[in-house]
């Protein structure tokens, strides 16, 4: 069997039409396949690849690590330098409040942490989470979904969670001296990138102060530089007492974090001991990588470019088979008339050598969220192909 057959008889699947490329290099922007053709990743491999494929100094970081020793003893046991710098590198770019990081492998893993910090935390058992968002895919994760297509058929999820409506303030009653945490996206993503309002957001916080409610920011797609900020909520104006990240934190290893205040997270530590267990969370090697990846956005100043590209994308607005143009930063959804056309738009792309993709939430909308460091004459080659192939629709 080849790879492709391989790929398909023993390789689990989660749709029955995968995108298939088989993918032998990848460069910058760049990802090469198996017949020598070459596309631009505009989706950063779905938010991970955010100083692109194979920079050479998180590849230079990687490599010195693998010199030096991989794993060595389960999470929080061993003093890792690459761990400690990169906490010390978190501590500059986050408010005095985020002091303590527990770092995990994924994102969804962020989330079951976080919601059971929070748990432990207040002593409360109910938690709060926004129409439309997604935190992932295991349980408690998905238990924050409020779609029925995706989870329905693996009830029962986990108990004791309450839905609002994103955005609409009048919602904020809903949390209450009962309520442990609500768990928000400062972007809605996987909605098809709707941005939280700076109002909601302080009447939420507002409303968690009054009730002693933590408030959880899912920052897994909007953090680290994709909003033209480092963190999305610095735009909203307030500050969480849990915050996630995840995706492109571990460079392209897999790599993510629930971080709060020492106070808040000592509950782990005690009465009982060992709240939360993880073997493989803070591994060096993805450490390492994430800590060059933090240090190439900052020395490359990769965010105050942010704004520029974004406008670059805020052009295709105009296109008159474009319907809406959400932008947060350089993470994007194009609008076009049904799903039928996205799809069609994301095939032809495709044949020239441009990947982007739809939103879980939202199959009338192109996904667009390239790596940081795209060039302009490669975001402009990009947008330059969508047009065209725009007009031919
Ligand atoms: N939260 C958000 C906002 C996400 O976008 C994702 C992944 N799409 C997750 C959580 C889950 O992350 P992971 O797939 O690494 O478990």
């Amino acid at each position: 069997m080849n790879n492709r057959e391989i790929f398909q008889r023993l390789i689990a699947q989660t749709s029955e039409a995968p995108v298939g490329l088989e993918v032998v290099n990848a460069e910058g922007l760049y990802l090469f396949d198996n017949k020598g053709n070459k596309y631009a990743d505009l989706i950063s491999g779905i938010g991970v690849s955010i100083v692109g494929h194979r920079h050479p100094k998180v590849i230079e970081s990687i490599k010195n690590q693998a010199d030096r020793y991989l794993h060595t003893m389960v999470y929080g046991e061993h003093i890792q330098a690459p761990q400690t710098q990169l906490a010390a590198f978190l501590r500059g770019i986050l408010p005095p409040s985020l002091d303590n990081i527990y770092f995990v492998n994924s994102g969804t893993e962020a989330v079951e942490g976080a919601l059971k910090l929070a748990r432990r935390y207040t002593g409360r058992t109910e938690i709060i989470s926004a129409k439309s968002a997604y935190h992932g895919s295991t349980a408690g994760s998905a238990s924050l979904m409020s779609s029925t297509f995706f989870t329905g058929k693996y009830r029962p999820l986990v108990p004791g969670i309450k839905f609002i409506e994103y955005n609409d303030s009048s919602e904020c009653d809903k949390i209450t001296s009962k309520t442990a945490a609500i768990i928000l996206e400062c972007v809605q993503g996987e909605a098809g990138i709707i941005s939280g309002s700076c109002a909601f957001f302080k009447a939420i916080r507002n409303k968690c102060n009054e009730t002693g409610t933590l408030l959880i920011l899912d920052e897994i797609q909007s953090g680290l530089g994709r909003t033209g900020h480092w963190w999305a909520f610095e735009g909203l104006g307030i500050e969480p007492d849990i915050l996630l990240t995840g995706k492109g934190f571990g460079g392209g290893l897999p790599l993510a974090a629930f971080i709060s205040s020492k106070e808040i997270m000592h509950s782990f530590a005690a009465k009982p001991v060992l709240g939360h267990i993880t073997t493989f969370g803070g591994n060096a090697l993805c450490c390492a990588s994430s800590l060059a990846t933090l240090q190439v956005i900052q020395e490359e100043e990769l965010i105050a470019q942010v704004v520029q590209k974004t406008d670059a994308i805020q052009l295709i607005a105009r296109h008159t088979k474009v319907s809406d143009v959400r932008i947060a930063g350089l993470w994007a959804a194009i609008e076009l008339a049904d799903s039928e056309a996205i799809m069609m738009v994301i095939q032809r792309l495709k044949e020239k050598g441009v990947l982007t993709d739809w939103f879980l939430f939202n199959d009338k909308s192109l996904r667009i969220a390239p790596p940081l460091n795209i060039t302009m004459v490669e975001l402009n080659t990009c947008m330059e192909m969508l047009l065209q192939i725009l007009n031919s629709l």
